[in-house]
């Protein structure tokens, strides 16, 4: 039976490293700040945005909350993003997605500071991270980097598969494992005989967004599995990407959903708060 890795563990280890650092940064006068700024009323997103400020609050990062209505314009919420990336008090600037319609999302995530971008979505810094030399990087992928890391998992020389080709997760994990000399298969909808990739795998990342579809058969025996997927079924129950009580027999070591993946996002974030606020205090 595969090893559990414990992201709920790995999280809460890493949320006492930062706010220990964050405390440390307030002692010198630099109280590391994040501005979330939510539009419209979009209920997952409220939950989200509320998650977010709690953790700041908890790893004592101060969270500068902007609630916009569903009819704010885009040059209004340009002119605010204009602002907080001017205002000294803030190191990160985490605008919720999805945006109402009517909002040109690439236009606002390039409007952002490259040095303020803790989501990492800005294409600074997904440039940055594709030639190797990255700046801010993607919360949930970093956070299966490092669930790889803490789990004493060595990329270095491996089969990496990684199914889904986002820009949030799929594309950006799929640089950082090349990073880590992994061989990559970034595979996606129109991928070809995915049991075959996948059966080749020495670590599985998938990310897709489907119930459990990556079939336990297809894991190779001893082959770590990362699962980003979040689904839910039915009214209560979640479950990942991959066909886990099956996997778990073939895997040596498997994410479990919930308690994986999930937790290590906003701790990301946090992460990239804090280390964007002791760049800020480097550079004066
Ligand atoms: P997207 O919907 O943006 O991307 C899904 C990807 O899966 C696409 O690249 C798509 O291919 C690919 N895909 C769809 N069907 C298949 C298939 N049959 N075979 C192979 N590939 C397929 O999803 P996200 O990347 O945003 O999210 C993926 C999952 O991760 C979701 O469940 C989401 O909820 C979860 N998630 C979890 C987070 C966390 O904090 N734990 C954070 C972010 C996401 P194509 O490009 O060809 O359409």
């Amino acid at each position: 039976m595969a090893t559990i890795i414990d992201g709920k563990a790995i999280a809460a280890k890493l949320r006492t490293e930062i706010a220990a650092d964050a405390a440390a940064l307030s002692a010198q006068g630099i109280q590391p700040g994040l501005a979330v700024v939510l539009v419209g009323e979009d209920p997952a997103s409220a939950v989200y945005v509320s998650m977010k400020e709690k953790a700041c609050a908890a790893a004592g990062i101060f969270s500068d909350e902007h609630k916009l209505p569903p009819e704010t314009s885009e040059a209004e919420l340009l002119a605010l993003i204009g602002k907080l990336n001017d205002d000294s008090r803030i190191h990160g600037i985490l605008v919720q997605l999805p945006l109402p319609g009517h909002i040109d999302t690439d236009k606002v995530l390039e409007a952002i500071s490259p040095l303020k971008d803790v989501d990492g979505f800005h294409p600074y810094n997904v440039g940055r991270l594709v030639v190797g030399k990255p700046l801010f990087q993607p919360c949930t992928p970093y956070g299966v980097m490092v669930m790889l890391k803490e789990s004493g998992v060595s990329l270095a020389g491996k089969e990496v598969v990684v199914v889904g080709r986002s820009n949030i997760v799929g594309k950006p994990v799929a640089f950082m494992c090349l990073q880590e000399h992994a061989t990559v298969t970034l595979c996606h909808s129109r991928s070809r005989d995915l049991a075959a990739h996948v059966g080749r795998a020495d670590v599985v990342i998938a990310a897709v967004g489907k119930p459990e579809m990556i079939r336990g058969e297809w894991i190779k025996p001893g082959a770590v599995v990362i699962d980003v997927g979040v689904n839910r079924v039915g009214e209560k129950k979640l479950v990942g990407d991959v066909e886990f009580a099956a996997a778990s027999e073939r895997a040596s070591a498997i994410t479990p959903v919930p308690g994986g993946v999930g937790p290590m996002t906003i701790t990301m974030l946090l992460y990239n708060t804090v280390q964007s606020a002791k760049r800020q205090k480097v550079q004066g």
